[in-house]
């Protein structure tokens, strides 16, 4: 195995951006995926501006942009009342602003995006049934061990292995992932079984006390991607478990009945329950970092976990080819990236308490602050997040 490639555990959106973005460099490297198959579960995910900064730094610009549905709101219902609370327009303001649009893409047809430039890159080669167990260096490499027993050589390696990343464990030693108890089922409908007068070109979220639904367009608008959450304090983390649709509906008797009928129209229901963490700045050890979930697991709450991933992959990239000692660039990576990340990790959790899933006063008070919002202040509020690449 060429001792020259960095190795990176982990072949989701995360690993292979960073594949992609270090190849962008000139830099060699070797994707160790534990799976049998490279692939994504689930069905839709949000990507703004910022994200498509990322794909043409990635070099998939073209690809990525033909993949997506390009929505024309962020639509914020009240599900108690049944009336909209505010929405930010994403039209040509937006676009202008941000430099790119904000889109809605099929998880599978992302990655799709990102394997297929790694499968056609000289310098990434893509490895699965390849799980990274932990590592052992020196200051010439690191040898990744993986589960069975074998050892792979290479100059760095990258933990991108997700929430419950062993890199990360290594690297941290730090204690497991703290468990939200807000659970989240996700569908998809076929546009006609969608009702008529919800069929919105737009994320729309429908806020209710302790619970909340979201939907959009996928795929060329042929089916609709459902994804509710219930805040029902579940203690253990769970993840793609099928569930009945009665069980899903458990949790929105008490919302308003337009907001009921849509989880009525869900199939094939699979349940997860979330979990993040506290930020941390630990993310390098000697020739070893962490990116995208395995250095900052986050709710889904700002639609930015798979974002900030990608970004992380373009600043790793950027910072490894700008300093000649390894050491010294993984170093300014964590540094440009802990503080951004941080920020999106906290502020997705206190979006879940004061926006998605507050009560009585609180809600009002919501309501209140969100409508009196102009849509210039707005795109004030999110400059920070999406006018960003994560390499500033
Ligand atoms: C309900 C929900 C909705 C979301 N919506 C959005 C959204 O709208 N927008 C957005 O930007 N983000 C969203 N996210 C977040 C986003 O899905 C994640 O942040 C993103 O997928 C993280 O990518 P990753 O590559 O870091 O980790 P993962 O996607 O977890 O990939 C890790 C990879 O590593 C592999 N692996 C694990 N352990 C090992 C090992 N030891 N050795 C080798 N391989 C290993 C896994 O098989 C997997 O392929 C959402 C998340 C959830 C739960």
């Amino acid at each position: 195995m060429d001792p020259d490639k960095v190795l990176i555990a982990g072949g989701g959106i995360g690993g292979l951006a960073a594949a992609l973005a270090l190849a962008q460099k000139g830099i060699p490297s070797l994707v160790l995926e534990k799976a049998s198959k490279l692939g994504e579960i689930g069905a839709g995910i949000q990507l703004g501006p910022n994200a498509f900064h990322c794909f043409d730094r990635l070099g998939v610009g073209e690809s990525a942009r033909g993949m997506a549905v390009y929505i024309d709101s962020l639509r914020l219902m009240d599900a108690i009342a049944d009336g909209e609370i505010t929405h930010i327009d994403l039209g040509d303001k937006f676009r202008a602003r941000f430099g790119n649009p904000y889109a809605v893409v099929h998880r599978g047809d992302l990655h799709g995006v990102l394997l297929k430039a790694c499968q056609d890159h000289s310098l990434i080669d893509l490895r699965t049934q390849a799980q990274v167990d932990g590592y052992d260096q020196d200051g010439k490499g690191v040898a990744a061990r993986l589960g069975t027993g074998e050892t792979v050589r290479g100059r760095a390696l990258i933990g991108a292995d997700g929430l419950w990343s062993l890199v990360r464990r290594q690297v941290v030693g730090d204690i497991p992932p703290r468990v939200s108890g807000h659970t989240t089922y996700r569908s998809v409908i076929p546009l006609e079984q969608m009702p008529e007068d919800l069929r919105w070109n737009a994320a729309t979220l429908w806020a209710g006390p302790k619970c909340h639904i979201v939907h959009y367009p996928l795929s060329g608008w042929k089916v609709f991607n459902l994804v509710v959450t219930y805040h029902n304090h579940a203690p253990e983390p769970v993840a793609g478990k099928p569930v009945p649709v009665e069980e899903v509906r458990k949790g929105f008797t008490h919302v308003c009945e337009r907001a009921q009928n849509i989880i009525r129209h869900g199939k094939d229901w699979h349940m997860w329950v979330l979990c993040d963490r506290d930020p941390i700045d630990q993310w390098v050890d000697g020739r070893v970092a962490l990116l995208g979930d395995a250095a900052h697991p986050m709710m889904q709450y700002m639609a930015q976990g798979a974002c900030m991933a990608m970004e992380d992959a373009v600043c790793l990239a950027d910072s490894l080819s700008s300093y000649e000692s390894l050491e010294t660039g993984l170093t300014a990576y964590k540094d440009r990236r802990v503080q951004r990340t941080a920020r999106v990790q906290l502020m997705s959790r206190a979006m879940g308490d004061h926006v998605y899933h507050p009560d009585g006063p609180r809600a009002a008070l919501r309501n209140t602050l969100m409508n009196a919002k102009s849509q210039d202040q707005w795109l004030d509020t999110l400059d920070w997040l999406y006018g960003g690449n994560g390499l500033d």
